[in-house]
């Protein structure tokens, strides 16, 4: 059978499985299409139903999360963690609290998990979580009831050594606060259960700073391939999260000038660039005060607001997608050609259409997919755990020697598998390639389970 025969039998057997899925199906579709010809090639891997295995969860938890709003109604939400594979060490992977979160969305971020924790060479498997929750106009109270209610339930499916679970989008230092609470209250056990801990109860130094860091060091090596830099370059950013954040801060910092941020609204362009003062207002506005980016336009008034729309039709040389799946697709991808792009680093997860990231790799564009470029992430909160199981801290200065350590390691994988014949740099291929064969090898050692 050809590779392109055993590719489509192969989806055909997932997709009866997983109906109705289409994030999940997205996302095995581009690992089938780079890992079933690898395999072809390497008769070690043949014959062994590896990657069925691997779309296959260890785990699907799902259960109830009843709480009180602060009206005193009793509302229902859904919590999930999904167990997807721990051939290479404990699950690990965040849990995301967004309405739209269901199973196809949580299966699709674990599946990825799984190659990017393999990436980052540390110990750990690939899990995802969360729930259907919506923290926007919450209260504290109502989110810490929220939170306490999910950990209700969550607690007897992890732990240090068994699945550890981290932030995602609605989860940050606030709700990993609630829910570390809750569970040292029901085991009576102060552990690195969770990583994005607050520093002062056995947090890491950078791990905030990570995921949005560790992009922007992936996008340099890529650049510095090709002799180039972030230096002088105009930049888009989407999103105005943790991971926009800190990518923003420090793509400044290597001298680019960021000019759009964004959330589920609309994008703010600011063609003056975004300095240390106006990112700090953008930190207040969005961590502290829980406001909407079009805020950013009253505070500065030369910026433009664009309601409803995404910021991929401005010029720029460089963009990092930093909000959410699907977030740019062909049409977007063609603007951003037209306009000159020259390097796309993915600091969400699957941001980038299969249409967009076709575009960008048939014109040359450097790009890479978010299990490689936004494995910071994952990678500062294995420092984490390492760092709870000792006892012990690292200073900023040795974490952020170590996160670019990693994401250059990462690069240099990609480069391995994903080298093609003019020197292009396939970097979804290499990524794939380089995530199968760590979790492969070691599903092979420990036998069919
Ligand atoms: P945050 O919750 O901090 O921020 C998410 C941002 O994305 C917000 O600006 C939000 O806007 C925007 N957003 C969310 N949903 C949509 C949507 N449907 N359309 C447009 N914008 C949207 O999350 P993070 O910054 O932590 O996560 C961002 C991405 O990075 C996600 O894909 C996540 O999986 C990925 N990631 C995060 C890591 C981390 O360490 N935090 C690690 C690796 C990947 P709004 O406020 O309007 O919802």
């Amino acid at each position: 059978m050809s590779s392109k025969d055993k590719i489509r039998a192969f989806l055909d057997e997932v997709a009866l499985r997983n109906e109705h899925e289409p994030e999940f199906m997205q996302a095995v579709k581009e690992v089938a299409e780079t890992v079933i010809p690898f395999i072809a090639e390497n008769p070690r891997y043949e014959g062994k139903n590896i990657l069925l295995r691997m779309v296959e969860p260890d785990r699907l938890i799902s259960f109830r999360v009843a709480w009180v709003a602060d009206s005193g109604e009793i509302q229902v939400n859904r919590g999930y963690r999904i167990q997807m594979n721990s051939a290479i060490g404990p699950y690990k992977g965040g849990l995301r609290f967004h309405p739209t979160v269901n199973a196809s969305i949580l299966k699709f971020l674990a599946f990825e998990q799984v190659f990017k924790n393999a990436l980052t060479t540390l110990p750990m498997g690939g899990g995802k979580g969360g729930s259907d929750f919506d923290p926007k106009g919450k209260s504290d109270g109502e989110i810490m009831r929220f939170c306490q209610s999910f950990m209700n339930e969550l607690f007897r499916h992890i732990g240090p050594n068994t699945d550890v679970p981290a932030g995602d989008i609605g989860v940050g230092a606030r709700e990993i606060g609630y829910l570390f609470g809750q569970y040292k209250r029901i085991k009576s056990q102060f552990t690195g259960v969770l990583t994005g801990k607050g520093i002062d109860w056995g947090g890491s130094l950078i791990r905030p700073q990570a995921t949005g860091y560790g992009c922007v060091y992936f996008a340099h090596t890529m650049l510095q391939t090709k002799g180039k830099s972030i230096q002088g370059r105009t930049v888009a950013v989407s999103g105005s999260g943790n991971v926009a954040q800190y990518a923003t801060q420090k793509a400044t910092q290597l001298g680019g000038k960021v000019v759009t941020l964004s959330d589920s609204s609309g994008y703010i362009h600011d063609a003056a660039g975004l300095d240390e003062e106006k990112l700090k207002f953008v930190m207040h506005l969005k961590n502290v005060k829980r406001g909407r980016i079009s805020e950013y336009i009253s505070a500065y008034p030369h910026a433009t607001f664009h309601s409803g729309k995404r910021p991929w039709g401005v010029n720029c040389e460089i963009a990092l997608p930093c909000a959410t799946q699907n977030e740019l697709d062909g049409d977007d991808a063609q603007k951003l050609i037209g306009n000159g792009i020259i390097c796309v680093a993915e600091g969400a997860n699957m941001p980038a259409t299969p249409e967009a990231v076709e575009a960008f790799q048939a014109h040359g564009v450097l790009f890479s997919p978010g299990k490689a470029s936004n494995a910071g992430g994952v990678a500062v909160s294995g420092l984490e755990m390492s760092q709870n199981a000792q006892r012990f801290n690292w200073t900023a200065e040795q974490i952020d020697e170590k996160l670019q350590g990693i994401m250059k390691n990462i690069h240099d994988k990609c480069a391995q598998f994903g080298s093609g014949d003019k020197g292009y740099v396939n970097y979804v291929k290499g990524a794939n390639i380089a995530g199968f064969v760590k979790v492969a090898n070691a599903m092979l050692d420990q036998g069919v389970v």
